[in-house]
């Protein structure tokens, strides 16, 4: 079993059910974990900032100089 670094939640993960680099989502609360080890199960936190970087529209003012 393997609870959520989070919320403690039962992610309900089988070591044979997974892989390293492996994304799970906790149900409970929402957060992605990647799975670095399978043996025993050690997950990290996924950031989500690579999501918003292909945004077209820019407004910052950088050209002054
Ligand atoms: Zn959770």
């Amino acid at each position: 079993m393997v609870a959520c670094p989070e919320c403690e939640n039962d992610l309900d993960i089988e070591e044979d059910e997974v892989d390293e680099g492996e994304i799970v989502s906790c149900p409970e609360c929402g957060t992605d974990f990647e799975i670095i080890t399978v043996n025993p199960i050690e997950l990290k936190p996924v950031e989500e900032e690579e999501f918003e970087e292909e945004e077209e529209e820019e407004t910052e003012d950088g050209d002054y100089s």
